[in-house]
């Protein structure tokens, strides 16, 4: 189908009417083709982003950013395959625990992973931080290792939702990433290309994902499960916390130093929980396990390093250092300059904005401003108190690792800046607020 006059469906956005599904195709596949500028997309983008789109319309979005390109099938694959997608967070590093814990439970984990959007750091990013890990596989090695490892994490292909890979770094781009039927489109179509028999998906809630309230956040996991229904894949979504960053680490090398203390059970908190409970949720649904059985069964493939067995082994099939899973501090880049950020007064840590801590570590350099920039994989920001957490004045908060002495004085106040200290007590924020989809 040809794209026909793109100025006539940005108009109709533009002025709040529903599109044709058929015009919007034409449009979306017609953009992924380099018919339709980029200045027409943005445009429609924006529209789209102030005027929303229906169900009808996100269904036809979907639909044709998943039609733009290659599927993934992996019939290959003899074990029970799950994928897992957040939807963007600070400190969120459950798929580096994830993806090798389910492995070592004997799924199938193939991952398509992003880079850095907005504040939130992108899995590829931290993995590419491992001297000689790659992250381009081509489908064949890519299904290969899923095959022999049990988990591979690699980069969309430029096959695979082009129309989706154009129009994230577009979004990126023109701030019209927040949106909810843009966002379930895009995360969706990457994973209804892909053969699983589980897609898993969290969507946060709180300072730091793109959906800042719980109610905003349910909206997005309704419409990302609708979108499964409709192509009868199951799915399970949860709706959890981002009020605050998930883990400690809030960069790229610091991230995985990070995952692989908790891969060797060294580490409790919060991240280690979000993982378990993944994993039990993957683990009942595909194993036909209770929950509590296969929450205790991850936890114990934490503890009794069968999961960091498995991260050795995806980092070494996918040319990584494996040197990096035993002595991480000592492979991967570190930062040449240390700051500690010590607590200012004594109280209770009520909130911290997350976004704004996420943008702090991204101006260290651990986060692109335009898509063709490199990333610094050793700065970044480690902060190990949580909502709830009683501070004493002078306490060691965490560190900011920088490249300077002027950017780690500039980091450690803008991560003042973005806490709250009260008296009193303060309830600590739930880790999930609800489960989605069937
Ligand atoms: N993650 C995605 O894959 N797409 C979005 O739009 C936002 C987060």
């Amino acid at each position: 189908m040809s794209p026909g006059d793109p100025r006539d469906v940005i108009a109709a956005k533009r002025d709040g009417l529903s599109l044709d599904p058929g015009e919007l195709r034409a449009f979306v596949l017609g953009y992924a083709r380099g018919e339709i500028a980029d200045y027409q997309a943005a445009a429609f983008l924006m529209a789209a982003f102030v005027n929303g789109l229906d169900a009808a319309e996100t269904l036809a979005l979907t639909r044709a950013m998943v039609d733009s390109g290659e599927t993934l099938p992996l019939s290959g694959i003899s074990r029970p395959k799950v994928d897992k997608h957040s939807t963007g967070g600070v400190a969120d590093g459950v798929t580096l625990v994830f993806a090798p814990l389910a492995a070592s439970l004997g799924l199938a984990v193939a991952k398509l992973s992003g880079r850095g959007l907005g504040h939130t750091g992108g899995t590829l990013d931290k993995l590419e931080s491992i001297p000689g890990l790659r992250t381009e596989l081509d489908p064949h090695a890519f299904e290969r290792q899923v095959e022999m490892v049990g988990c591979a994490v690699a980069a969309q292909t430029s096959d695979l939702v082009p129309a989706d890979g154009a129009l994230y770094a577009l979004r990126d781009a023109t701030a019209t990433v927040p949106s909810i039927p843009l966002i379930a489109a895009s995360v969706m179509s990457k994973k209804l290309a892909v053969g699983t028999d589980l897609i898993l998906l969290d969507v946060k809630a709180g300072s730091g994902a793109f959906m800042k309230t719980p109610e905003d956040a349910e909206a997005l996991a309704r419409a990302c499960a609708a979108l499964a229904k409709e192509w009868g894949r199951p799915t399970r979504v949860a709706v959890t916390d981002m009020s605050q960053p998930l883990g400690d680490a809030i960069g790229n090398a610091l991230d995985v130093i990070e995952a692989v203390e908790i891969l060797r059970g060294r580490t409790q908190g919060r991240l280690r929980d979000a993982v378990v409970m993944f994993a039990g949720e993957a683990l009942s649904r595909l194993a036909g396990v209770g929950m509590g059985e296969g929450r205790a069964a991850a936890a114990a493939a934490l503890d009794d390093g069968r999961a960091l067995e498995s991260l050795r082994a995806m980092v070494e099939a996918q040319g990584g250092n494996p040197r990096a899973v035993d002595d991480p501090e000592d492979v991967l880049p570190r930062a040449p300059v240390r700051r500690q950020i010590l607590a200012g007064r004594a109280g209770t840590l009520a909130a911290i904005d997350a976004e704004a801590v996420g943008r702090a570590s991204g101006d260290l350099g651990a986060l692109r401003r335009r898509k063709e920039d490199p990333i610094d994989p050793a700065v970044g920001i480690v902060f190990r108190s949580k909502i709830g957490d009683r501070l004493e004045p002078g306490q060691e908060l965490g560190e900011v690792h920088a490249r300077s002495q002027d950017d780690a004085e500039v980091c450690v106040a803008r991560v003042e800046a973005a806490m709250t200290v009260v008296e009193g007590d303060v309830e600590p924020p739930p880790l999930v607020y609800g489960w989605h989809g069937g």
